[in-house]
């Protein structure tokens, strides 16, 4: 299997603004960000799309969530954030290495495009 871009990051042989870091899992800041907080949450073992993900990696799942909400509380981001999971290049995923996109400080319109 070709090596992703966030393993890359993950091993660091590529740079990225990596803003939290543990044994599962790393937050880097997306390089194009759609919101003035743009965070990629991305966990360290390669599952290529959240529907690839099996039983054996539930806790995985939820650690990244708790990731995401320890981080909109470091950032202070006043109990305001949208998490996204883009599954498949139909929705729009680019990257297949499952990441949760958080997006804060700004309005977020519902139902999204
Ligand atoms: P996806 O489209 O797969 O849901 O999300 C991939 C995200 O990765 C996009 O928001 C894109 O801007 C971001 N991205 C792509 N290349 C890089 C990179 O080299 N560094 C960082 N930090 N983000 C990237």
């Amino acid at each position: 299997m070709q090596i992703t871009l966030f393993e890359k990051i993950i091993n660091k042989e590529i740079p990225a603004d990596i803003l939290y870091e543990d044994d599962l899992s790393i937050v880097i800041k997306d390089i194009n960000p759609q919101a003035p907080t743009h965070l990629l949450i991305i966990p360290k073992k390669v599952i290529p799309k959240l529907s690839d993900a099996i039983e054996e990696d539930k806790q995985l799942l939820g650690h990244l969530m708790l990731v995401a909400g320890k981080m909109a509380e470091k950032l202070d981001l006043d109990d305001t954030f949208r998490l996204v999971v883009n599954n498949g290049a139909k929705a729009g995923q680019s990257v297949f290495h499952l990441h949760l996109h958080l997006l804060s400080g700004r309005s977020l319109n519902w139902p999204p495009g």
